[in-house]
């Protein structure tokens, strides 16, 4: 009997419950597969693909170069792979996406036609999502309540490598392979992290050494390597929460907690998103419907190309397309220029963030850009308007992130590299003028929603 494992949001080998499954349902063969959908690879941006051709590459290593590789529609590919192997039964680490959970509907009543089982174990979260609930059986809608019930629901521990495993690779679709090959040699490639379990370990290891003590503190600041740089992994599921969650079980300091809290929030949006599937791309809540929005193609173009002439904002836009990954308090800074004073609708700043960020999650992404728009969960309430300014001076308080990223600016000292227009030389190196002035804006801002109110 030959039994499939179809790897999409699980790339490891390790504390991989659906593995074990599908090991356990091959009284002969187990065929490793995944398929590279033509849809979902067309709309990525060159650093996501990179990213996930390089975690392909490594994940094939973990399984023996066993990893079979195919090209298509998985609504079409699986149940064809699955006829071609005489498969009895397909695994799969459950989706929770509404993308995700449709396809695999698909795929799995395909398969029945077929009389081949279809067999979902475990998910990409430490509690599947749609788990907790509250007293009265239905979701939390506010993060505190649901971290609170999240952790005394609490979850397994993590599951054992396998050692053997009796692999066949049954061929790589040409299509797939030069994908991956074409992605891997894309020009102007950012700097990516390095691929892979053995990396993603070594990185936690790291961070668990040097980075969690000061995590609480440190995490907010971007011009310090203070946060654990593990979504990327996370988003691949190289490494899964709960092996996370396991080593930090003994730890009491404030570090860790506050990384149990951050790794909540994950899940949170998870089961945000399972309970609501069309908050992926409409407003969570509804009353700033009939908000009055811009669709500014100059001003849009200088956000996404980094030269808005707010230093802080500038700093992180071009840290998203220099590296795939932007720190978390500068995503809320930029997403809040666009929202507020660009007016833009939240959408918009999301697609552009999904295409480059190699972490880019329907899930966080979506939900996190929702909390500053003021539509989603826990709202920031919309007369909150990040000032780039101040937040620039207080989280990035020597100016070193912002002259990382904005050479432009890199002859002015400390705090200065804030506000360019203070110094008679700020403009000296080509640093462009503000495109709004925020002030403004922020009062614009302010107007809409009284005249939503009205
Ligand atoms: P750490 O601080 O080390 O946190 C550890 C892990 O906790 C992260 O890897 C992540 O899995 C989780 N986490 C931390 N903060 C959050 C949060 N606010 N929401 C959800 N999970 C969190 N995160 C993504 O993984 N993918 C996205 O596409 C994404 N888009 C975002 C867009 C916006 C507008 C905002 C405000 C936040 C977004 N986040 C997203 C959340 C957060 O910015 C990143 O998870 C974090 O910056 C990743 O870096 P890290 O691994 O070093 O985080």
């Amino acid at each position: 009997m030959t039994s499939i494992l179809w790897l999409r949001r699980d790339l490891r080998r390790s504390d991989h419950p659906a593995l074990l499954a599908a090991r356990d349902a091959a009284a002969g063969d187990l065929v490793v597969a995944y398929v590279l959908d033509p849809t979902l690879w067309s709309g990525a941006g060159a650093a996501r693909r990179a990213w996930l051709a390089a975690t392909l590459e490594a994940t094939s290593a973990e399984y023996n170069e066993g990893l079979t590789l195919l090209w298509g529609d998985p609504r079409e590919v699986v149940p064809a792979l699955a006829e071609r192997v005489g498969a009895t039964s397909v695994h799969v680490t459950r989706e929770t996406t509404p993308f995700g959970r449709r396809r695999d509907e698909q795929v799995a009543s395909s398969l029945a036609a077929q009389g081949i089982e279809w067999v979902e174990t475990g998910t990409p979260y430490a509690v599947g999502p749609g788990l907790v609930v509250n007293g009265s059986g239905t979701a939390y809608k506010v993060f505190t309540p649901f971290a609170k019930a999240w952790r005394g629901h609490g979850w397994p521990d993590p599951a054992p490598r396998p050692r053997e495993l009796p692999i066949r690779h049954v061929g790589d679709d040409e299509a797939a392979t030069r994908a991956v090959r074409e992605a891997l040699a894309a020009p102007d490639l950012p700097d990516l992290p390095a691929a892979g379990e053995n990396a993603a370990h070594a990185r936690w290891r790291e961070f668990c050494e040097t980075g969690l003590t000061a995590y609480a503190t440190d995490r907010d600041l971007p011009g310090t390597d203070g946060t654990s740089r593990l979504s990327p992994y996370l988003k691949l599921g190289v490494v899964h929460p709960r092996t996370l969650l396991a080593d930090l079980a003994g730890r009491r300091g404030v570090g860790a907690q506050t990384f149990v809290d951050e790794i909540a929030w994950r899940e949170f949006y998870a089961d945000v998103l399972w309970h609501n599937p069309s908050s992926a791309w409409k407003d969570l809540r509804d009353p700033l419907s009939g908000m009055a929005y811009d669709e500014p193609h100059d001003a849009i173009e200088a956000w996404q190309t980094g030269t808005t002439g707010y230093p802080i904002v500038d700093a992180g836009m071009r840290q998203l397309l220099a590296q795939g990954w932007m720190h978390n308090r500068v995503r809320m800074i930029t997403a809040s220029f666009l929202t507020k004073d660009l007016h833009v609708w939240w959408p918009v700043g999301a697609r552009h963030f999904l295409e480059h960020l190699i972490d880019g999650d329907i899930a966080s992404n979506n939900h996190g850009w929702q909390w500053v728009a003021g539509t989603g969960t826990d709202a920031s309430p919309y007369f909150r308007v990040f000032n780039p300014v101040t937040q620039g001076e207080k989280f990035d308080v020597d100016g070193d992130y912002v002259r990382q990223w904005v050479p432009e600016l890199a002859h002015l000292s400390g705090k200065a590299a804030h506000q360019p227009w203070e110094h008679p030389d700020g403009y000296a190196h080509g640093y462009p003028r503000r495109i709004v002035d925020h002030a403004e804006e922020r009062r614009e801002a302010l107007r809409r929603l009284d005249e939503l109110k009205d």
